[in-house]
């Protein structure tokens, strides 16, 4: 995603490549206002996700167990703390099954660009999904091959939730944790609660190649506006950049008023500050132009100035599952709202 206007010098080519060849990796979490740090063994894990890996040329460590282990440290954690079962409890175990998929992502299919490997990430996505309700939808996008992750359990969804999956191209080192990884997290770990009675898109292509056109950006999400798969009155919630510790979300200015409203009433109640992105072009503009009611939550203030936006800086040891719980109660408060609103 970008602002609608003006551009920001991401300085990435300054930037130092990331090891591949790494025997461990260390993962933090913020947890209750302390820092938590997981190492990750090599020797633990196994290779998936070959698609992108051949993709980007390089010899990545893969980490498919990656999941059950981290889900295994968040578990012990919370069990270390004295989580109940009450709703609070529930969206911080969210919060921490959303950061371990989006790390584990990271850690699986690090270079996850449309055309050149994403079907590898998609198919990821779609593995860790309910097998029931779940379609992937292959398609031939401008720079090659693409794929968007469906997942419905609903007669009539409330509504769509919508996150892109892929990572901006030509980034050394970018894995996108933040910036792709983190919402993809929050809308798995969503999928598999299974509470809310809404569809799921994880899209392809939301990354522009050089500049935001017809061709360059948001394939995925221009492919299910126009795919007639959700009824048109259905609201479409695009979550994009939430992971961040520093969780500053806003509403972009040019999605749909009334389901900003119905955001700003629901963020309200779960205690949760919702600023104002202005125009931003994100995965809810072709949703808008096909006629549908979107919006987009996006925390556009990722790092010193927005430093860490779409750099090599953008790793999972700057996420936080607070900040992930916190979207997921702003989220299913606005999915409960639509819900009354439709009765
Ligand atoms: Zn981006």
């Amino acid at each position: 995603m970008t602002r609608a206007s003006g551009h920001k010098d991401t300085n990435w080519a300054k930037r130092p490549r990331r090891s591949t060849g790494e025997r461990e990796r260390q993962v933090s979490v913020d947890y209750k206002g302390e820092r938590f740090a997981t190492v990750l063994r090599a020797d633990l894990l196994v290779d998936g996700c070959a698609v992108g890996s051949e993709a980007t040329g390089g010899a990545h460590r893969l980490r498919r167990a990656f999941v059950s282990l981290w889900l295994g440290a968040c578990a012990a954690l919370a069990a270390a703390v004295g989580c109940g079962g009450g709703p609070v409890a529930r969206e911080q175990a969210l919060g921490e099954a959303a950061l371990g998929h989006a790390a584990a992502l990271c850690a699986a299919c690090p270079a996850r660009v449309a055309g050149q490997g994403s079907v590898g990430a998609a198919d990821w996505i779609a593995a860790r999904l309910p097998r029931e309700g779940t379609e992937v939808d292959r398609f031939e996008g401008a720079p090659g091959p693409m794929a968007n992750v469906w997942h419905c359990r609903v007669g009539r969804p409330v509504a769509l939730l919508v996150t892109h999956f892929d990572t901006k191209a030509g980034i050394p080192g970018f894995v996108g944790a933040n910036d792709g990884a983190s919402t993809t997290g929050l809308l798995l770990a969503l999928a598999n609660e299974g509470r809310l009675p809404v569809a799921y898109l994880f899209a392809d292509g939301e990354e522009c190649r050089v500049a935001y056109s017809g061709e360059d950006g948001l394939h995925g999400s221009w492919r299910a506006a126009r795919s007639g798969r959700i009824p048109r009155g259905t609201p479409v919630i695009v979550l994009d950049m939430l992971g961040d510790a520093g969780f500053t979300p806003a509403l972009a200015g040019n999605g749909s008023p009334w389901l900003n409203g119905v955001l700003r009433r629901a963020a309200a109640e779960v205690g949760v500050a919702l600023g104002d992105a202005g125009e931003i072009i994100d995965d809810h503009v072709p949703f808008v132009a096909e006629g549908y009611r979107a919006a987009d939550v996006i925390d556009f203030e990722y790092g010193p100035g927005n430093a860490w936006w779409h750099t090599a800086r953008d790793t999972p040891d700057k996420l936080s599952a607070a900040s992930l719980a916190r979207a997921a109660a702003l989220v299913r408060r606005a999915v409960e709202l639509l819900e009354e609103e439709r009765e």
